[in-house]
């Protein structure tokens, strides 16, 4: 499968579980429980399940950050610019893009960037949740992203 294909796949794939999550996200407590009355419920459950649904939350945020780099990818390559590193601009290592379909950058440059924190290797990261509240990079479904750590935040 080219790129491309492996990018709208993606995409189709992303905007799935956007679509899962919603539903549930949707959904009145009282019905994901299985029970008629919330009134009914131990705390502890109530609990869990409002936890469980900052979870689907936080997940839903950090799929939709991806989808919009694999929008930005498909982007590019209809630019003809898909697999051109945006740091340095030499072309991206083929193994690299088939790891990671949507990344842009090279495996040297991503390593500059990760010299200054230890991270997992980058195929093991999936949606962990591990987002940081420091500005750093920090990866999500084995894409890197880069938050800015002057405290300026944009969003
Ligand atoms: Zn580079």
């Amino acid at each position: 499968m080219d790129p491309y294909n492996r990018l709208l796949a993606r995409k189709q794939e992303l905007e799935q579980m956007t679509g899962a999550l919603r539903e549930r996200l949707m959904t009145p407590l009282a019905e994901t429980t299985d029970e008629l009355s919330l009134y009914d419920q131990h705390p502890a459950d109530i609990g869990s399940e409002v936890y469980e649904r900052e979870k689907d939350n936080g997940i839903l945020e950090l799929i939709e950050l991806e989808l919009e780099k694999v929008n930005d990818a498909l982007h590019k390559y209809k630019q003809g610019r898909y697999g051109v590193c945006e740091v340095c601009g030499q072309t991206i290592e083929p193994g690299r893009l088939n790891r990671m379909v949507n990344t842009t950058l090279c495996a040297g440059c991503a390593q500059q960037r990760q010299d200054s924190f230890r991270r997992p290797a980058e195929e093991d990261v999936l949606i962990a949740g591990d987002m940081s509240d420091r500005g750093e990079t920090f990866q999500v479904a084995g894409y890197e992203y880069f938050e800015s750590g002057d405290g300026s935040s944009s969003g």
